[in-house]
C-alpha cells in the first residue's frame, strides 16, 4: 500500500478552500478512497463538510479574543498558536488513522497569511510533513486574477510559500465555472503570452515590474503543477487528483533538496 497523502489547502480568503475540501472528499469517496478532514479555521461559522478534527472543538476564538483582548485577526492567530502547542496530539491521531485513510485534507484559516507566515503554520505543516508525504494545494480565485499584475502577484505569493514551507505545490485555478482559466494556463506555460498581455500596459511602471517578476518566476512555474477546477461544480477534479498524486511523489525529493537550499 502507498502511504497516506496529506494535502494542506491554502489560498487567499474567499478563493474556495473550504468548498474544495468538501468537493475533494465527495469526489474521492466516489472512487472508494477515504479522506480524513481537518478544519484549522477557528473563525469559520459554517462548513459544508463534516470535519473529523475541528479546531473549533477545542478553541473558541471569540473566547480567545476576549481573554487576550485581541482583534479578530489576532484572535485567529492566537487560536492557531494554541493549537500548534498540541500538534503532536493531532499527528498521533492522524497516524492512528493512517491504515484506513487515503488522504488527509487540511483546511486553513480564511486569511492566507495567518497560516503561511506564522510560526504556528510552519510548525503544523512541518509536523505533518514529518509523518506523511505532504503537499500544498494553493487555491486561486481565478476571476480575481485575470489582470496580469494581480496574477503574477498571486503567483509570487505562492512561490514564496513553497520556498518557505519546502513542500511540493499545486496551483489550483478555481472557479472555472465563472471564467475561463485558459489565460492563466497560457501565462504559466509560455512567458511570451504573458508578455503580450503586458504590452497593453506598456509604459506603466507596474508593467515593467510585472514583466521582470514574471521572468524570475519561470523557474517556479517549471517545478509546480497547475490545474483548473470548479470546486462548486466539480469540474476538473480528475486532473486535480492526478496533480495531487504526482506532487506527493515529488515530496521526498523536495525534502532532500531542503538541506541544500539556503535562504
Ligand atoms: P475560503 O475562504 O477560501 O474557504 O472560500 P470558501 O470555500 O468559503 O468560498 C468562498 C466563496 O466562493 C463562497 O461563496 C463559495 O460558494 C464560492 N466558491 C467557491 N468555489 C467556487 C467555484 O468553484 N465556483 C463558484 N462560482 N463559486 C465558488
Ligand atoms: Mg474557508
Amino acid at each position: 500500500t502507498t502511504s497516506t497523502i496529506a494535502c494542506l489547502v491554502i489560498g487567499m480568503a474567499g478563493s474556495g478552500k473550504t468548498t474544495l475540501v468538501q468537493r475533494l472528499a465527495a469526489e474521492l469517496s466516489t472512487r472508494d478512497l477515504c479522506t480524513y478532514l481537518v478544519n484549522l479555521d477557528p473563525a469559520v461559522i459554517q462548513i459544508p463538510y463534516e470535519p473529523n478534527v475541528d479546531i473549533r472543538d477545542t478553541l473558541n476564538y471569540k473566547d480567545v479574543q476576549v481573554e487576550f483582548q485581541l482583534g479578530p485577526n489576532g484572535a485567529i492567530l492566537t487560536a492557531l498558536n494554541l493549537f500548534a502547542t498540541r500538534i503532536d496530539q493531532l499527528v498521533e491521531l492522524l497516524e492512528s488513522r493512517e491504515e484506513q485513510v487515503d488522504t488527509f485534507v487540511v483546511d486553513t484559516p480564511g486569511q492566507v497569511e495567518v497560516f503561511t507566515w506564522s510560526s504556528s503554520g510552519s510548525i503544523i505543516a512541518e509536523s505533518i510533513a514529518s509523518s506523511f508525504p505532504t503537499i500544498l494545494l494553493y487555491v486561486v480565485d481565478t476571476p480575481r486574477a485575470t489582470k496580469p499584475l494581480t496574477f503574477v502577484s498571486n503567483m509570487i505569493y505562492a512561490c514564496s510559500i513553497m520556498y518557505r514551507m519546502q513542500l511540493p505545490l499545486v496551483v489550483v485555478l478555481n472557479k472555472k465555472d465563472l471564467v475561463s482559466t485558459e489565460f492563466a494556463q497560457q501565462w504559466l506555460n509560455d512567458f511570451d503570452t504573458f508578455d503580450e498581455a503586458m504590452q497593453q500596459l506598456e509604459g506603466d511602471y507596474s508593467s515593467n515590474l510585472a514583466r521582470s517578476m514574471a521572468l524570475a518566476m519561470e523557474e517556479f512555474y517549471r517545478v509546480i503543477s497547475c490545474c483548473s477546477i470548479s470546486a462548486a461544480t466539480g469540474e476538473g477534479m480528475d486532473e486535480l487528483w492526478n496533480c495531487i498524486q504526482k506532487a506527493a511523489k515529488e515530496f521526498s525529493s523536495f525534502r532532500n533538496e531542503k538541506n541544500h537550499i539556503s535562504m
